[in-house]
């Protein structure tokens, strides 16, 4: 299927008055959530270069296309995790070497956060190596670091393990902004990769979420030997989510010896792109993020992944991502290649929730198919 643009339809609506992606763009303000498999095995299987001009178009309608989100990570607890995710290199069941590390003080947090958002980042995210989170002293202290590290003027993501309803929303009573949750791929193939919860316990926890202000991060990685169907069904759980998630990390694997995946072949550029540009037609509004994998890419396979709908990047400041088992570029490099693409980084944002006025994408058989 080839789908093309309906712009007959498009409304010039401000998305929001706060400081939006947009900057105040015009904006097209209606996303749906009632997409079928075959609609978006239709589009995923599009010819690649149909399939990323049309990601271009919706991109360009929803998004500033000249800004990308910066974000880095911080790894506040490192290593020693009793889940068997078998991509990561901080689960105990896997032997990546990686050396466990207790919670950081709020201080050395608010240190590395300071140089983060010295560099550019807009958003900072802070990940521990939990199965869940505890009511404990840590969580006390990972409110403390939640609430001053938003005082820097970033906004502030968590990536802690799976949370209860009150915990949600004591992060939100400390101004989380965002809290990252993925489903890391297909429902019927997420107990091949993690044994230790279930797919449905991801779904609780996000569900726990949407009781709260806090946005939602939640995307999945590619790479670890699903099929295609797999990554239709990844992209029809997050684009059927309702309302989608604020922002959608795409991680290509990153292989790490000593996990069951490190031996994983490379993912040919082409899927990836296919995947983004999917994303970024069946969820418009929400921010694409080119994260773990990216090292891998040419300069030129980057430009292509912007071209395909990406607004967002993960940099960092040490050349790594968590840990040093999964590398990341620098912000140094970073910026260079956004100034070469003639992009910017956002300096902090938020998104209010869009109102709704439908808009559409037009099939080559003639179809409207609405977005
Ligand atoms: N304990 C938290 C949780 O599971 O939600 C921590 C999150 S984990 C470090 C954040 C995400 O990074 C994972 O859900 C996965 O999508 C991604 N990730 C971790 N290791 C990766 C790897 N080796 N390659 C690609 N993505 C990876
Ligand atoms: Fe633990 Fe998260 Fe790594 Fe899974 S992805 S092993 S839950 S740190």
């Amino acid at each position: 299927m080839t789908v093309f643009v309906d712009s007959d339809r498009l409304s010039e609506t401000r998305c929001c008055d706060r400081s939006c992606p947009t900057e105040g763009l015009p904006m097209t303000t209606h996303s749906r959530s009632d997409w079928t498999i075959a609609q978006v095995e239709e589009i995923f299987n599009t010819p690649l270069l149909d399939l990323i001009a049309q990601a271009q178009q919706i991109h360009r309608l929803y998004h500033d296309p000249h800004i990308v989100r910066v974000n880095q990570l911080i790894s506040i607890k490192t290593g020693g995790c009793p889940e068997d995710c078998a991509y990561c290199s901080q689960s105990v069941h896997n032997d990546s070497g990686v050396r466990p590390k207790p919670l950081m003080s709020t201080a050395e947090v608010v240190a590395i956060a300071t140089r983060a958002r010295d560099n550019g980042a807009s958003r900072v995210c802070l990940g521990a190596a939990w199965r869940e989170v505890r009511d404990n002293r840590q969580f006390e202290r990972v409110l403390d670091i939640v609430a001053e590290v938003t005082a820097l003027g970033v906004e502030v993501c968590c990536t802690l393990g799976m949370l209860t309803a009150e915990q949600a929303n004591r992060l939100d009573q400390a101004g989380l902004y965002a809290y990252n949750h993925n489903i890391d791929t297909s429902p019927e193939y997420y107990e091949t990769i993690i044994t230790t919860r279930t797919y449905q316990e991801r779904i609780d926890t996000i569900e726990h979420l949407r009781g709260t202000n806090i946005t939602l991060c939640c995307g999945g990685i590619i790479g670890m030997g699903e099929s295609m169907a797999d990554r239709i069904a990844f992209l029809h759980a997050l684009a059927t989510m309702e309302p989608h998630p604020d922002s959608v990390p795409i991680n290509v694997l990153s292989k790490v010896e000593g996990t069951p995946l490190g031996d994983q072949p490379d993912v040919p550029i082409d899927e990836t792109v296919r995947v983004i540009a999917t994303a970024r037609i069946l969820m418009p509004h929400s921010v694409v993020r080119l994260a773990a994998g990216r090292h891998l890419l040419s300069f030129s396979d980057q430009a292509l992944c912007f071209m395909a709908g990406v607004n967002s990047i993960f940099s960092s400041e040490n050349n790594f991502m968590l840990t040093e088992a999964v590398p990341c570029t620098d912000h140094r490099s970073d910026r260079h290649l956004l100034e070469t693409l003639g992009l910017r980084a956002k300096v902090p944002a938020g998104a209010t929730p869009p109102s709704k006025v439908p808009v559409s994408i037009r099939t080559s058989d003639g179809a409207t198919l609405p977005v």
